[in-house]
């Protein structure tokens, strides 16, 4: 369970926020007014914030250079939300440092698996050096993949993709997460860089490829179990 920090004037989408982290067992807080954003962010020591830019007190911009400046708050992962559409200001955001940036309107959906992404980034920092799936042994202080028990050889970028399948087997993963967790927020790589490096680890991985699991319009995801018509 993580506790994310909702700074946001306009009740009708603080409550909608809430809604869909309560409902994936999250933990919130609500702030209206821009003043109390840093006290409680040190206060509560969330997990990531989520912030408005357009507040009464203390404008979202503001708030965000003192919560990188402070020490108590300054790794705290924060996703602006904003009504401000122009790219430059979503440019502005990201040089800032924000993980996310999200215009409205926006999709409650979107708005919580991009929070999930930069969760699981967030944890990694503190990940175990094996994950053990089934069939798969990687190792990750040697970026070792043994498929039962045999090394095989993957190229780093390789190796991220199926190290970021593997860690949430339970999650579909999206194209834009992906490229996102693997080549890096800034890069513009295309999708099809994804599609390509999906079809040459499948191709590494013989016929045990198929648990990568291509998930129509959506994207992709690492299933340990197979149903039977797909593994035999
Ligand atoms: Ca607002």
């Amino acid at each position: 369970m993580s506790k994310i920090l909702i700074v946001e004037d306009e009740s009708d989408i603080s409550e909608l926020i809430a809604l869909h982290l309560t409902r994936e067992g999250h933990d919130y807080l609500c702030i209206a007014n821009g003043l109390q954003a840093l006290p409680a962010a040190v206060e509560h020591q969330p997990d990531l914030i989520v912030l408005d830019l357009m507040l009464p007190g203390l404008d979202g911009m503001q708030i965000f250079r003192r919560l990188r400046s402070d020490t108590r708050t300054t790794n705290i992962p924060v996703i602006i939300l904003t009504a401000k559409a122009q790219v430059t200001d979503k440019i502005a955001g990201l040089e800032m440092g924000a993980d996310d940036y999200l215009t409205k309107p926006f999709s409650p959906r979107e708005l919580y698996l991009r929070i999930s992404a930069i969760l699981r980034r967030v944890k990694k920092v503190t990940h175990v050096s094996e994950i053990h799936r089934g069939r798969f042994k990687l190792d990750r202080k040697n970026m070792k993949l043994f498929l039962d028990g045999s090394p095989l050889d993957l190229t780093t970028t390789e190796f991220k993709l199926l190290t970021t399948l593997m860690e949430n087997d339970a999650t579909v993963h999206t194209r834009a997460d992906l490229l996102r967790e693997v080549w890096g927020y800034n890069s513009d790589v295309a999708t099809r860089t994804l599609d390509t490096h999906i079809k040459r680890l499948r191709e590494k991985l013989g016929l045990a490829g198929n648990h990568i699991v291509t998930i129509r319009g959506t994207g992709f995801q690492f299933q340990t179990e197979l149903p039977e018509a797909i593994a035999a």
